[in-house]
């Protein structure tokens, strides 16, 4: 079995990778959200344990962009805060379970017996946006009833900013997401592309979309174009 922590917390991460290699677990530790998506498409783990606070990209973020790209491992989630918001955020983007610190370990360990008992669980979340919609499982995509061909770049372009609708998402993020490390790392890539997705998505239906933000990057309205 195979575990992978998150956990930026250097204490309670090397207590988390302590515990789980008692249990006969093999366990990766990772400190941040980007490197554990990275972790977590590359190999199948038994159970990712994720913690919610998290520099940079939190461990909801991290939960919604793993069951957006297909990754269906169980995650439980470890929150600061006895929330009930934030709990059914988790359950809701996609999370198995969730924890409260501080917790013992002792029912970490048994909650992860019984997710990693039932396996992983394909909830393929299709996305929505205005008119938009995007199967992750399928791949297709569609505007209102007509469904659109896309290339698996302009699918995973349009996947990313659809994952983060009505937010400003970077063309260096863009890249990150749409193109495996072998990418020509030039921005005018993502430039062209978009240009070739607003052609298939927005144009035939007399729609704009996609916002182009001055220096930054683009923009998916949260209307969808409508
Ligand atoms: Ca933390």
């Amino acid at each position: 079995m195979r575990a992978l922590v998150v956990e930026d917390e250097l204490k309670m991460a090397a207590l988390l990778r302590r515990g789980l290699l008692e249990e006969g677990y093999a366990v990766d530790v990772v400190p941040n959200g980007s490197e554990a998506v990275v972790r977590a498409s590359a190999t199948e783990y038994d159970a990712i344990v994720l913690d919610v606070m998290l520099p940079g990209m939190d461990g909801f973020e991290v939960c919604r962009r793993l069951r957006g790209i297909g990754v269906w491992s169980p995650v439980i989630m470890l929150t600061a805060r006895d929330a009930v918001a934030d709990r059914v955020a988790g359950l809701d983007l996609g999370a198995d379970d969730y924890l409260t610190k501080p917790f013992s370990f002792a029912e970490l360990l048994a909650r992860l017996r019984a997710l990693v008992r039932r396996g992983p669980v394909e909830r393929p979340p299709v996305l929505e946006v205005g008119s938009l919609r995007l199967d992750p499982t399928t791949r297709e995509v569609w505007r209102g009833e007509a469904e659109i061909d896309l290339s698996a770049k302009e699918f995973a372009l349009l996947e990313t900013l659809m994952c983060r609708t009505g937010q400003v998402v970077s063309r260096f993020d863009l890249l990150e997401h749409a193109w495996d490390y072998a990418y020509e790392n030039r921005s005018n890539v993502v430039d062209v592309y978009i240009r070739y997705l607003r052609e298939k998505i927005d144009r035939p239906f007399g729609v704009s979309s996609i916002e182009t933000i001055r220096g930054a990057g683009y923009r998916l309205r949260k209307d969808g174009g409508v």
